[in-house]
């Protein structure tokens, strides 16, 4: 069969309608009253309101297609086949309705039946809790998977501290030997960390409650969060090497390929640079559109920082002028149908993002000659550390996110000394401090002059660093 992202995106929904479920419309990438999250990171992000009991829901089974944004993944972006900073997550839940065995046989209906996607049943193996014999033997009885391709590992049970709990199940597409030929590889099963058994859906049973006590007790109330990523089962439908061959990244590959000159599927340096821009160009816009802008703390800091990732990117294909901009009428024909916001907000985006990149490109090349001159003097010395003070230069005078030179230099076989940086942006503070000190003891009259000149930097590290991931 062969189904474009659309057909795949409307196609769970249906399934889901059809089993009950009212639809939720994705909501914003910028949590709602939300303060422990900086990005929406999954389906179940946006539903917190009716599983900590704040609202009941009208139906208690929910459908959504969720835009979500994870950066505890970007170091894996444009090197594995699966994995982006902006995804879209398809979910089923059910608020103290239906549990494990409904779960289980529509997300093996869905996968398998001919009506709907259609999979080879002998390509699907399963993971689950090695505790839930409940889930083992739905599997085993229920829907007949062979004993050999349902896998009991302990990572697979769901707790983020107090609250809700419970073990889950996850299933994986045999995508064939070609995809792990090292046979030999310890780490090549469902759930490893290999690219032949790729990860498709989790569904969580959360069936207890993590108690102060670090006890567990059954809930009242079990519920079910599913989450499955729409590029990952794309790539299967349509028979492709990573997500970034499917429909949803293809034609912003295309057109990186037009405005550099270089072609895609030449060698894996370059490919990876294609990748990367075809990721964070989705991840910028989208998340612009929602209402950030980038600026040097919190979200606005990530914006900017994926933003300078990609231009880094971009030099490797020959890429030396503001470009990103230019793919964004891409990225909004791709998505419009399910998300009319970046199409709606296509020229304001463009001019954000213009700016951005062109003050950039200000003082990146002069950055760039001064990180290798850096290297070449550490390298004299026989030292192949990359000093914390020059990772705080290139970040105060060049606009390098801490990230980026980091990037840089492990890739020329160095070490950035990221606790020298730190003590750099802590004494940079302290400085900010004193230095309001000193303008409140002159009593300058206007202290929000004051207060702009010494707050408006330096901070949101924190922020990203305690990022916390919940599905
Ligand atoms: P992986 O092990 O591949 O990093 P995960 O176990 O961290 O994935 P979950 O938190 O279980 O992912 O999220 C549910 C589903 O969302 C995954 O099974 C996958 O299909 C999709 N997904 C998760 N993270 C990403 C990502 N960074 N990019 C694309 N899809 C993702
Ligand atoms: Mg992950
Ligand atoms: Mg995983
Ligand atoms: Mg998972």
């Amino acid at each position: 069969k062969n189904l474009s992202s659309v057909e795949v995106r409307q196609m769970f929904i249906d399934f889901f309608k059809e089993k009950g479920h009212g639809v939720e419309p994705s909501a914003s990438l910028i949590p709602h009253e939300d303060p422990t999250l900086l990005w929406i990171n999954s389906g179940v992000a946006t539903l917190k309101k009716y599983f900590d009991g704040r609202v009941v829901p009208e139906n208690p089974r929910i459908v959504n297609v969720q835009k979500s944004i994870r950066t505890n993944d970007i170091e894996n972006v444009g090197f594995t086949a699966r994995h982006h900073t902006f995804f879209e997550m398809l979910g089923n839940f059910s608020i103290g309705d239906y549990f494990k065995e409904e779960a289980i046989e529509w997300g093996w209906e869905f996968l398998t039946s001919d009506k709907w996607i259609g999979f080879d049943e002998n390509k699907l193996s399963v993971t689950v809790h090695p505790q839930d014999d409940e889930a083992y033997n739905i599997w085993k009885d229920k829907i007949g998977l062979p004993e050999e391709r349902i896998i009991r590992i302990e990572e697979n049970f769901w707790d983020i501290g107090e609250g809700p709990s419970g073990p889950n199940t996850e299933i994986f597409y045999d995508r064939g030997e070609s995809f792990g030929n090292n046979l030999e590889d310890p780490e090549l099963y469902p759930g490893g960390e290999n690219e032949r058994y790729l990860e498709i859906w989790n569904l969580v049973f959360s069936q207890f409650n993590h108690n102060p006590d670090n006890t567990y007790t059954p809930l009242p109330k079990k519920n079910i969060d599913t989450g499955m990523g729409l590029e990952r089962i794309v790539s299967v439908v349509q028979g492709t090497r990573t997500n970034f061959e499917t429909d949803l990244f293809l034609p912003l590959i295309k057109h990186t390929e037009e405005i550099s000159g270089r072609s895609y599927d030449e060698n894996e340096t370059t490919d990876a640079a294609f990748k990367v821009i075809a990721d964070h160009i989705r991840t910028v816009a989208f998340s612009i559109g929602d209402g950030a802008l980038p600026s040097n703390e919190g979200r606005g800091y990530v914006l900017r920082r994926l933003l300078r990732r990609a231009v880094r990117f971009a030099k490797q294909l020959g890429i030396d002028e503001p470009f990103l901009y230019k793919l964004v009428p891409a990225v909004a024909g791709i998505m419009e149908d399910f998300y009319p916001e970046v199409k709606n907000k296509e020229s304001f985006i463009q001019t954000v993002i213009k700016s951005e990149e062109q003050r950039f490109h200000e003082t990146l090349n002069e950055g760039l000659d001064i990180l290798s001159s850096i290297m070449k003097r550490e390298a004299e010395k026989g030292s192949q550390v990359f000093p914390g003070e020059d990772v705080f230069l290139l970040y105060d005078t060049y606009g390098f996110p801490k990230e980026l030179t980091v990037e840089y230099v492990e890739a020329e076989g160095f070490t950035a000394d990221e606790e020298g940086f730190r003590k750099e942006m802590e004494n940079q503070r302290e400085r900010a401090r004193s230095a309001r000190q000193k303008t409140d003891s002159m009593q300058i009259q206007n202290s929000v002059l004051g207060d702009i000149h010494t707050e408006s930097k330096f901070v949101g590290y924190d922020l990203l660093e305690t990022e916390s991931v919940v599905t």
